[in-house]
């Protein structure tokens, strides 16, 4: 290993906490962690010159790849003028255009004020609060409470946790949660009484697919029925497309599969091509003039972080959204779709492999002990599978037992098929 990798590794392990990680295990003598150094398109590569795919999209974020020229031009540009300037007292160009060009690609929505914070647990977070404030100022205080979807995930900042439906990850922040209810499934919602609907001020799910449930798809439908049954008990409705956005499902958003509008549309992950932390929350003229009155009303949404509307993050999104139109990538995105769908049927007839899942361009293959038989999670099975997955030059990440494999957009047909067979591999070096 490299003296500088060397370095690095033992300075990262003795000042470091890294997210979502157990940090006995990563500061383990034997725990090499990767130094990633560069990337460029669908791959990146580590301080020791190894070439991976990025099979997650570095956290389901890079939709064209690594170091993209005209992303990269488009932040070194606004550098070269601003970098961050207040959002509050003042606009930016960058700001104000992306929120145009955002609306503009829903154009059936009635989705037409657009709200930036930082990342997805915030965009959330924003639609949470204006939906309770908002039922405070139409005189409907009593809507105070949430619903979500069993297993579902919104990020982690309380009220985002407060819907989360993981609960390893929630249940031991209850005390300090929104008040919420969460149901498996549509048949669940139409048997919840009275006393519960009449309370809700927003319903939430992650439209066609749930991913940290470990990429579990909805059935047809569901957001055409969800949104009829919020309108029929007057509740509002939130699409949380963090991950499903900017067009990982094949079009732009997921929500478009089923011509469905939420009042609130949370954005993040995907929105600057994954380079920048950048979010927004879409919402309606309905929610937003509810906010308007004089100041001594007390109506204004007293809600927002340092960063909101950063000029680089702006810059970022309007260039992916650029490469969007410029790249014909939805176009281009249907035939990979297909590729991907056809290499996973190959994984399918494996006997470490429960189950294929897969919405557009979001695939998760679960891994078993034995036909039938669930792997016990405290084996680590999806780790270690992803962790043999490097040898072969693939980089991604379990969701317990079931592996990851959300890829650039920008991903060729060739790089695929490398990554379904480096998976395929990695699984048989696996010991289940
Ligand atoms: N919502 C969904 C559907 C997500 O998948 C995630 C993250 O994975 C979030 C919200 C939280 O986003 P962030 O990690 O940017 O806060």
């Amino acid at each position: 290993m490299n003296p500088q990798t060397t370095h690095l590794i033992a300075a990262d392990k003795s000042r470091l906490w890294h997210p979502f990680t157990q940090m006995k295990a990563w500061t383990d003598p034997t725990h090499q962690p990767l130094v990633i150094v560069d990337g460029e398109g669908a791959l990146v590569r580590d301080s020791e010159g190894r070439e991976y795919i990025d099979g997650n999209s570095s956290i389901w974020t890079n939709i064209h790849g690594h170091r993209h020229p005209v992303i990269t031009q488009a932040i070194k540009d606004q550098l070269d003028k601003v970098a961050h300037v207040s959002f509050l007292g003042s606009t930016n160009a960058p700001a104000i255009e992306l929120a145009e060009r955002l609306v503009a690609l829903l154009p059936d929505s009635h989705l037409t004020r657009v709200f930036y914070s930082d990342d997805g647990s915030t965009a959330v977070e924003v639609a949470l609060k204006m939906a309770l404030q908002y039922w405070q100022l139409t005189d409907r205080p009593h809507r105070n409470q949430f619903l979500s979807f069993a297993n579902a995930y919104h990020g982690d900042t309380a009220g985002a946790a407060s819907l989360g439906g993981l609960g390893t990850f929630f249940d031991r922040f209850g005390a300090i949660h929104f008040k919420s209810h969460h149901v498996t499934d549509l048949a669940a919602l139409e048997a919840l009484p009275k006393e519960v609907t009449s309370r809700l001020a927003a319903v939430i799910i992650e439209p066609k697919v749930q991913g940290a449930a470990g990429i579990q798809l909805w059935p047809e439908g569901m957001l055409i029925k969800l949104r009829a049954w919020c309108d029929r008990v007057g509740a509002l409705l939130i699409f949380d497309e963090v991950l499903t956005g900017f067009g990982r499902t094949g079009r732009m958003f997921a929500c478009e599969h089923e011509s469905v509008a939420p009042d609130f549309l949370c954005l993040a992950k995907g929105l600057t091509g994954g380079y920048l932390p950048l979010a927004a929350t879409l919402t309606t003229e309905r929610i937003y003039e509810a906010f308007l009155g004089e100041f001594s009303e007390l109506k204004t949404f007293f809600y927002g972080h340092s960063y909101c509307g950063n000029a680089l993050g702006c810059s970022a999104a309007l260039a992916s959204l650029q490469i969007f139109e410029n790249e014909h990538v939805l176009e281009n995105l249907s035939g990979k779709i297909s590729c991907l769908g056809e290499l996973l049927t190959g994984l399918s007839s494996l006997p470490q492999v429960a189950e294929v899942r897969q919405c557009g361009f979001i695939a998760g293959v679960e891994l078993q002990k034995s036909p039938g038989v669930p792997c016990d999670w405290r084996d680590q099975t999806g780790a270690r599978a992803c962790v043999a997955a490097r040898k072969h030059g693939l980089l991604t990440r379990p969701i317990l037992d079931t592996i990851a494999l959300i890829p650039p957009l920008c991903i060729s047909k060739d790089q695929l098929s490398s990554a379904v067979h480096a998976l395929e591999s990695a699984i048989k070096d696996t010991t289940i």
